[in-house]
Parts: C-alpha cells; sequence; structure tokens
C-alpha cells in the first residue's frame, strides 16, 4: 500500500500574501485542491495524509476534504515549525503504508506519469526523488558571494517533489538523523542520505513541476 503525505503547513513567507500559497486560487479551484486531486485520482495511491497548521485544520476538512469529496483523505494531521517536523507528523499518521509519497501542497503541476515513475523507481530502489536535469550552470559560492566551483552540469539536476521511500527506510532514516541533531534539511532526500541507509535514485519529473514559491511563480495560477 502507499500512501502520500501531501504537505499544507508551511506559512508561505516567501510569496509575502495574507493567505498561505496552498490556499491560493487557480484558476477553477485552490492551488491545495488542484494537487490533491491528482494523488485522489491517481492509480498509485491507495491514501493520504494531509498535514497543515493547527487554524487549517477545520478548513481543510470542510472547505477541501469533504466539499470535494476526497476518499483517499483519510488523516488531517498538525504540522512543526520545520518542513521536516512536518513531513515526520505524517508518517506518524500511515504506520501501515508500505511506500511512502512526501509531495509539496504547492507543487500543483505534478501528473499521473510522474507517480506512476515515482511508484515503480521506489518499488525497486527504495528511495527515490523526482527532479529534472539542470538548464543552468550551477555554481558553489562562499559566504561573500565569490565562486568557488562549477560542477559539471551533466551531474547537476534540480529537486522537486513527490520524492518516495519505502515506510521502514524513511522511518529508520529519521530515528538516526534525529538523533544527530537536524540542521539545514531541504528535502527529504537528504534525511536519507544523511542517514547512509540507502541511495536515492533520481526519477525524472517535468520542468512544469514547479513550486509556487514567490510573487513571480502566481502568473502559474491564471
Ligand atoms: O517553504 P517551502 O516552499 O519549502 O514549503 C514546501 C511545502 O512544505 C509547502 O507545501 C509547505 O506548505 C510545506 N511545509 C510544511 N511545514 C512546514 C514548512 C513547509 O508542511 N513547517
Amino acid at each position: 500500500m502507499t500512501s502520500a503525505i501531501i504537505l499544507a503547513a508551511g506559512r508561505g513567507q516567501r510569496m509575502g500574501t495574507e493567505l498561505p500559497k496552498q490556499f491560493l486560487s487557480m484558476g477553477d479551484g485552490m492551488l491545495l485542491t488542484k494537487t490533491l486531486r491528482v494523488f485522489e485520482e491517481s492509480r498509485v495511491i491507495q491514501d493520504i495524509v494531509l498535514v497543515t497548521s493547527e487554524e487549517w485544520v477545520g478548513f481543510c476538512k470542510k472547505e477541501i476534504v469533504e466539499r470535494e469529496g476526497f476518499r483517499k483523505v483519510r488523516k488531517i494531521v498538525i504540522g512543526g515549525k520545520e518542513r521536516y517536523d512536518s513531513v515526520y507528523q505524517g508518517l506518524l499518521a500511515c504506520p501501515n503504508a508500505d511506500y511512502a509519497f512526501i509531495h509539496d501542497g504547492a507543487r500543483p503541476f505534478v501528473t499521473e506519469d510522474i507517480l506512476v515513475r515515482t511508484q515503480e523507481a521506489v518499488e525497486k530502489y527504495e528511495a527515490c526523488a523526482v527532479g529534472v536535469p539542470s538548464k543552468d550552470t550551477v555554481k558553489i559560492v562562499n559566504e561573500d558571494g565569490f565562486v568557488e566551483s562549477t560542477p559539471n552540469r551533466k551531474n547537476v539536476w534540480t529537486i522537486q517533489t513527490p520524492q518516495a521511500f519505502s515506510y521502514p527506510l524513511i522511518r529508520a532514516a529519521y530515528e538516526v538523523v534525529r538523533d544527530n541533531n537536524m540542521t539545514g534539511i531541504t528535502d527529504d532526500a537528504m534525511i536519507v542520505e544523511r542517514s547512509k541507509l540507502a541511495k536515492v535514485k533520481l526519477v525524472m519529473g517535468s520542468y512544469q513541476n514547479i513550486k509556487i514559491t514567490t510573487p513571480e511563480d502566481m502568473k502559474w495560477l491564471m
């Protein structure tokens, strides 16, 4: 069984809107609704845990899950301060999963093709993350803004979600990393990388699978 943990507990401070970005409206509905619908309709996802902040639980239940009739959303849980705290709360809520997909609620352009590719990869490799080869050259810079090095572009991917893991592996990886002070964790693959329990396979995503993050991204919501 595959459970999807959809993250919607962020405040969206970089967006600068009153409303957290996952609740902004898109052409025909709400950003988070569009994201959830892709998982609700997916043939590889059996249930969904929605993670949000305490003040949004009632809204998510009434205005999103009940109103849209999302039958796979079995639990709505309260997230934490950092993204990885929210992921951990989501993991605790689906202990019977064989595989856990973790996905940003603010990434509505994910497709069924991406979910299927991710399911195939997680069954084979136990840990995988969706991403795309970087179109731009990437520089490693120091604190003063001077270039330190330039990785070979053919080895550079930018990482998206979903990221998917065998459930026992991601739980074990969290326990290892939690015992060793978590800092600077910006995606789920990093938890597995730091735990050294498995290698993370990359899965081809799409250049459209963006995360709505800053005001410039609002144009995609039309
Ligand atoms: O802040 P960022 O853009 O990296 O957030 C990515 C996703 O993680 C968003 O969907 C956001 O709602 C979620 N998040 C969360 N809990 C946090 C921080 C972010 O669920 N503490």
